[in-house]
């Protein structure tokens, strides 16, 4: 649906509100913007005063052919860029936007294998928008999403990832704190786990992993070990160990 432009657009910052402690849910106005499938990401250049510039990529929350594009920024405390994005950029103000990018890690409503994303920490963002997607869609190809994070309180879209309504069931799993009352101890996600949280390998998922690169690597080299092909598994690394 979308098409690419190589030039950079300007984006003027048109909503904002908090997802948590740390992360802020971002949406620009941009003139020209082609549209974007579920799954795509964007450049954002900033420029200082002084001429230097900056380029973060960032995971797109909406989906479709409208000219506004939501982000979800999580702050890493000695970044150069997402501080900025998360604290200090003002309803108003303007970044430069190039994109969408990622053909690759999209998923299209008219795919017909099954569907399994695998979320660690803000690396749930695109399938923020795939859900949107999914449900949008009115499609009855099974997605479900595993959404690994340390805390509660570092949920993004819980509300909306929570709806009833939603087509695409969401599981969650705490690495540091659990919720009061909840049957499994924190810890990371294992082999077992993944057995046992995600769709088989009889049903041939197409499975997306999106994260810091230490998970992405972990979680697919466990899919694979659990019998799924290597060709139905695409990855999405968002840096960091
Ligand atoms: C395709 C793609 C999509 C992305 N989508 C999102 C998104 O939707 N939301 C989002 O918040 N981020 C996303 N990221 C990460 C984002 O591009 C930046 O890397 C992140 O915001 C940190 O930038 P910074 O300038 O604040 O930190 P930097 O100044 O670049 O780095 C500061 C320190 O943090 C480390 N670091 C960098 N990135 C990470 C990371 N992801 N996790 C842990 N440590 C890290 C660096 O090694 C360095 O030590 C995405 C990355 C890619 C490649």
């Amino acid at each position: 649906m979308s098409r690419r432009t190589n030039a950079w657009l300007t984006g003027s910052l048109a909503r904002a509100h908090p997802l948590t402690a740390s992360a802020r849910s971002i949406t620009f106005a941009v003139p020209g913007w082609p549209g974007n499938d579920p799954g795509h990401h964007v450049d954002v250049r900033l420029t200082a005063p002084d001429g230097y510039q900056v380029v973060r990529s960032y995971s797109i929350a909406s989906t479709g052919t409208g000219e506004e594009i939501e982000l979800a920024i999580d702050r890493l405390p000695d970044g150069e860029v997402s501080p900025f994005l998360v604290d200090d950029l003002e309803l108003g103000d303007t970044v430069e936007l190039r994109g969408p990018l990622g053909g690759w890690f999209v998923w299209r409503p008219e795919q017909t294998q099954p569907v399994q994303l695998i979320a660690g920490g803000s690396g749930v963002v695109p399938f923020i928008a795939m859900t949107r997607a999914h449900a949008s869609a009115g499609n009855s190809i099974p997605m479900q999403l595993l959404y690994s994070l340390r805390a509660p309180c570092d949920a993004f879209f819980r509300d909306e990832l929570s709806q009833p309504s939603a087509t695409a069931p969401t599981t969650w799993h705490y690495t540091r704190t659990v919720p009061p009352g909840w049957s499994r101890s924190a810890g990371r996600l294992t082999v077992k786990d993944l057995k046992s949280e995600t769709l088989p390998p009889e049903q041939v998922p197409l499975t997306y992993i999106c994260g810091p690169t230490g998970f992405v690597e972990t979680v697919s080299r466990a899919l694979i070990s659990l019998g799924h092909a290597a060709d139905n598994i695409r990855t999405e690394r968002f840096g960091g160990i």
